[in-house]
């Protein structure tokens, strides 16, 4: 568990060096089971973040988000860093970042915080319903203490973590400038059953399952634009000279969209579940990710976010590559 007030004083000196030009973390929210991304300039704010099982959205889609907004004659731009907190799971988003090349490590000033898991909203919903005031939740080793409505309780881990902390490999942050607090102990691993079980159907029956699921895509993009590594200037989906895919929402063009997606995270994606999370459809779209991520694994050996110094999965070339595909 992270002490606020360590990660509050860390914030106000960050912010009052003058070193870093905004800080991104959570704040409560208004509503509900998810914490609020926040941003903040001043140390004044910095008594505003917090860190608890809430805290689920990845800030390290933010990063590279900034607008670059023109510059005023006579005035210089602000390129002061921008501090961030992570968890594990964030915390690889920001080393993909660092291996593309999006920024470079001298941007950024990263506050890393050990983590034992956050909540997902739509278990939590299942034990308790809706949630009209924000929630408080604790993530322990041997359960959630979660306060809801005025009431606090004590669930299972596996009843209300998200399933990607049930799995979590990297529950430290793999980079960090700064680490608010002591490292906590991992308790699971990632053996891709959930793949292996899917992998296993027919092609009939997987088609079945992904018609069924492209067919209730609404295209509204929400899972493009809370990955951290879908920062493309211009995304391939919203193109339109020339138009690789067309807007209409129909089971085609979602197909298209969700296998164009899929490859491009390939060896990339750093599995934090933000699109399935805010997918309003409920589509599982970490099962596509998930296979692609465990192929990059086995055949290249490969798994990304975990190495600032490792080269890009698809712009490297070793001559050992697998290549069976190859006509
Ligand atoms: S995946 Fe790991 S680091 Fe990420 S929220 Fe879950 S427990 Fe924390
Ligand atoms: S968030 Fe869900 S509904 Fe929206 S585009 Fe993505 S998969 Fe489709
Ligand atoms: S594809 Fe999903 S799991 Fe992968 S990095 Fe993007 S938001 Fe995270």
């Amino acid at each position: 568990m992270v002490d606020e007030n360590v990660l509050r004083d860390k914030a106000k000196e960050i912010l009052s060096s003058g070193e870093v030009r905004r800080l991104i973390g959570w704040k409560r929210g208004t509503y509900g089971y998810e914490a609020a991304p926040c941003v903040i300039t001043d140390a004044s704010q910095a008594d505003d973040l917090i860190f608890d099982a809430t805290c689920v959205q990845n800030p390290a889609s933010f990063i590279t988000l900034e607008e670059k907004l023109p510059v005023p004659r006579g005035q210089q731009p602000d390129t002061r860093k921008i501090a961030v907190m992570v968890k594990g799971c964030d915390s690889r988003a920001v080393v993909q970042h660092l291996v593309e090349k999006a920024y470079i490590r001298d941007d950024v000033v990263i506050l890393g915080i050990p983590c034992r898991g956050v909540i997902d909203r739509r278990k939590a919903e299942k034990i308790f319903g809706e949630a009209p005031q924000p929630v408080l939740a604790v993530a322990e080793k041997d359960g959630v203490v979660i306060r809801v409505n005025g009431e606090e309780k004590k669930v299972s881990r596996e009843e209300i973590l998200a399933d990607k902390c049930l799995r979590c490999r990297y529950p430290n942050p793999v980079i960090s400038d700064y680490p608010l607090g002591d490292e906590v102990e991992k308790w699971a691993d990632d053996d891709f059953s959930d793949v292996s079980e899917f992998e296993k159907e027919s092609p009939e029956e997987k088609w079945a399952f992904w018609e069924e699921e492209f067919s209730k895509c609404i295209r509204c993009y929400a899972c493009r634009n809370v990955c951290p590594m879908c920062y493309c200037v211009e995304c391939i989906v919203t193109k339109l000279k020339p138009q690789w895919t067309r807007r209409s929402t129909d089971l085609s063009e979602n197909t298209v969209y969700h296998i164009q997606r899929a490859w491009h995270l390939a060896g990339r994606c750093i599995e934090c579940m933000e699109c399935q999370r805010v997918c309003p459809m409920d589509i599982p779209i970490m099962t596509l990710n998930r296979k692609l991520t465990k192929d990059v694994k086995e055949l290249f050996d490969y798994e990304p976010g975990v190495d600032a110094e490792a080269q890009p999965l698809l712009a490297s070339y070793n001559p050992q590559d697998p290549e069976e595909y190859i006509m």
